[in-house]
């Protein structure tokens, strides 16, 4: 009983020396524990806990409890006590499973929330929410590919910068993202200088 005698008197007491195996325990977690000890009696039809059973009480359900964070308590003690049988004893281990159904729960939430903010940013498969598409467009004065930027019609895009060059789903993008047109006379008409003097192809 010599333990439970020095646990009840490091929680008791104000000084802020205490034994180092409770000294990263918490007063507020320590009172929080408590509570749920004895709110886990009540459910159980069982007498309140006083003095020293219920430090010792304490001391056991928190070596037990050490993975579950404070705010994380409360809610896997309501969860672990909902399906609990009430005929059979309930043992402070009986929040592990329940703590990490929640741990999963949470992490399939996220999980849902980050694919569809996902879902939600990208929606655009032609500028990717940019606003602006490069296009490979060919100019026929030159005779060569060169890669200016189009402004994509989507809401991406301010509507005055908005043009009508439309993309062909069957065009492959090239490693650096940009649209290339299966020939050039899918291409966007050229607007150089020289092809605008000339009248274009
Ligand atoms: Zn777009
Ligand atoms: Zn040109």
């Amino acid at each position: 009983m010599d333990r439970i005698d020095q646990y009840a008197k490091a929680t008791m007491s104000e000084q802020s020396e205490r034994p180092s195996n409770t000294s990263s325990v918490s007063p507020e977690r320590q009172s929080a524990i408590a509570t749920l000890i004895q709110q886990t009696r009540s459910l159980s039809s069982l007498p309140l806990s006083v003095g020293n059973e219920l430090a010792f009480a304490v001391q056991t359900w928190t070596v037990a409890l050490e993975d579950i964070p404070d705010h994380m308590l409360g809610p896997a003690w309501k969860r672990a006590t909902k399906e609990h049988d009430w005929s059979k004893p309930f043992p402070a281990h009986a929040l592990m499973p329940a703590y990490k159904a929640l741990l999963l729960e949470d992490r399939e939430k996220r999980q849902t929330l980050g694919g569809r903010r996902r879902d939600d940013t990208t929606r655009c498969r032609y500028c990717d929410d940019t606003g602006y598409v490069p296009i490979a467009t060919y100019c026929p004065t030159g005779n060569e590919w060169y890669y200016p930027v189009y402004g994509c019609q989507c809401a991406a895009t301010p509507i005055s910068q908005r043009q009508a060059v439309q993309v062909r789903d069957c065009w492959e993008r090239d490693d650096r993202g940009r649209w290339v047109p299966t020939s050039a006379s899918e291409s966007p008409k050229c607007r150089c200088a020289f092809c605008l003097r000339g009248g274009g192809r």
